[in-house]
């Protein structure tokens, strides 16, 4: 018996069900239960709260989420191999955990819930920044979601929380910036990932900005694609296609700077320029 339900350890759950850790799938798990829990407390307040958990694989984040208080469960895995495990903790917690067997870069948030939910996941490294990125740029602010708590690698983590003048500071920087108020909760090192990874990972916690600066969201892209694709190049330089001296001036922004060093409302200026 573990310590936050009475559900077998998720050691038996992976050996009863044939659970092999696929790296392709970004499978890295998470058996420590009181680990699981932490997460979960992160998340908080749960209690009442429809979460959306995206890869809950063999289920150690979803026992917790559902042990802490979270009133519904909508579990999105693309490996139907978890799926019998899954459904074993639905039964567990009748009427509070919904599995959805899916790809969760193609599901529509809104379209799963009826109102804002928290999403709370230790993410695929492989498709974890894509994600985020797509819960940042959805086209109506706020968003479906009222809170991210999110596990990534230490390096992602770190670009996302990234001040401006720092060597981490890129385009993830600003979006979450823009939009967004962004912390890193805590650390998690490798050895406690079945299998262990190469790096640290980062449980990193998001939420939104009431009223972010008004920016048209298609030029923050493509202003801050261009400005990093060339970060050591002056932006005169790196913003030539798109109006150089001239758009920087018309922003009210010294030629001669690089990248790096523009705050988030600069790029929101020039985003507004163009
Ligand atoms: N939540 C579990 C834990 O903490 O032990 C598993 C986390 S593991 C890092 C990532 C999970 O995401 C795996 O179960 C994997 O099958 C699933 N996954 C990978 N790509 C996915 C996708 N595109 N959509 C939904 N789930 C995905």
């Amino acid at each position: 018996m573990s310590a936050i339900d009475d559900l077998p350890p998720l050691r038996e759950v992976m050996a009863a069900f044939g659970l092999d850790p696929k790296k392709a799938l970004g499978q890295n798990f998470l058996l420590d239960l009181n680990l699981t829990a932490k997460i979960a407390r992160q998340a908080a307040p749960l209690e009442g709260a429809t979460v959306v958990e995206v890869g809950p694989g063999p289920g150690g984040l979803t026992r917790a989420l559902l042990a802490t208080g979270a009133a519904r469960v909508i579990a999105i895995e693309k490996d139907r191999r978890c799926l019998p495990a899954l459904e074993a903790i639905a039964a567990r917690y009748p009427g509070r955990l919904d599995i959805v067997s899916a790809d969760a870069l193609a599901i529509d948030l809104r379209a799963l819930a009826g109102g804002p939910v928290k999403i709370v996941a230790n993410l695929p490294y492989n498709v974890g920044t894509q994600l985020l990125l797509n819960w940042l740029t959805v086209p109506d602010w706020p968003p479906g979601w009222s809170d991210l708590t999110l596990m990534f690698q230490r390096e992602v983590a770190e670009r996302i929380v990234a001040a401006p003048a720092t060597d981490h500071y890129g385009r993830l920087g600003v979006l979450a910036g823009w939009r967004t108020r962004a912390r890193i909760a805590f650390d998690v090192p490798p050895q406690a990932f079945t299998p262990p990874p190469k790096v640290t990972s980062s449980v990193v916690r998001i939420e939104p900005l009431a009223e972010p600066l008004p920016a048209p969201l298609a030029g923050l892209e493509t202003i801050t694609a261009a400005a990093f694709g060339q970060r050591r190049k002056m932006l005169r330089q790196s913003l030539k296609a798109l109006g150089g001296a001239t758009l920087l001036e018309k922003a009210g922004i010294d030629p001669q700077r690089r990248a790096e060093t523009l705050e988030v409302a600069e790029f929101v200026r020039l985003a507004n320029c163009l």
